[in-house]
């Protein structure tokens, strides 16, 4: 945390019953199923990350969702929690028969030879990265813009700040919608209570606690359900706002659906 003593943090973990001495990071992706389409958000490791993760297509198959049938990945940014599984290390494409969406503004961010050039050494990896994921399929690659929807029931919603392109998605379906959120925040259930902390992960930290007050009044004006990236499992609930912050709602776990 950039603006926030360690103690401080301590104090939020100890209040909320989690540990103080370690910070567990879960990564949820979603899967969208319109019927005719089958949508990914985000796509985790693959084999690429730690031994902890790359889950993904073992819980997918005890979901009955097979890779094969993904037809759209669409990507909220490019930190290598969303984008490295794409591709496994081998690689290979682990969605061959999907439609792969990203921000525009996120490409040019990232494709930009004389950027990486530029990055201090800590981010060339993120760069490298990049061009591992992207660089042989970049002509199919589709780059989308915000405010727009971009696969049936799906809209962008600008949320950068973390990133320069980092994106949020509105999905409608009748009456109903839901927002994913992507990395609005890390784990919600200390950062919508703090909403001003900034985070090391966002790239440009004001701009990233401008969007997540903009995104979170939205989401807790309109009651709408809210699904995080790293929020802990099932990862979605609903906002409550008080007069300085907010808190994250986790739903409640069912064995029923
Ligand atoms: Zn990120």
């Amino acid at each position: 945390m950039r603006n926030v003593a360690l103690g401080d943090v301590q104090k939020a973990m100890e209040s909320l019953f989690l540990p103080t001495d370690v910070w567990t990071n879960s990564f949820t992706p979603l899967v969208v199923d319109t019927g005719t389409r089958r949508i990914l958000l985000d796509t985790g490791f693959a084999d690429n990350g730690a031994p902890t993760t790359g889950a993904l297509r073992t819980n997918m198959a005890a979901a009955g969702i097979d890779p094969m049938a993904i037809t759209t990945v669409v990507i909220s940014h490019f930190h290598g929690d969303r984008i490295s599984g794409v591709r496994d290390k081998a690689g290979a494409l682990v969605y061959p028969n999907a439609e792969i969406m990203v921000p525009a503004q996120e490409w040019a961010f990232w494709m930009d030879d004389a950027r990486m050039e530029a990055a201090p050494e800590a981010q060339k990896p993120a760069f490298r990265n990049v061009r591992r994921v992207f660089g042989p399929i970049a002509k199919d690659v589709k780059q989308y813009e915000w405010s727009k929807e971009i696969v049936s029931g799906i809209t962008t919603v600008d949320a950068s700040g973390h990133t320069p392109g980092h994106t949020a998605f509105v999905i409608a379906s009748g009456n109903g919608r839901m927002i994913f959120v992507a990395d609005l925040t890390n784990n919600p259930l200390i950062f919508a209570r703090n909403p001003e902390w900034k985070f090391r992960g966002d790239q440009d930290p004001d701009k990233a606690i401008a969007a997540r007050k903009r995104v979170l009044d939205m989401v807790a004006a309109d009651r709408m359900r809210i699904a995080f990236y790293h929020a802990p499992f099932p990862a979605t609930g609903h906002i409550a706002k008080s007069a300085s912050d907010y808190d994250f709602i986790p739903e409640r776990w069912s064995s029923t659906l």
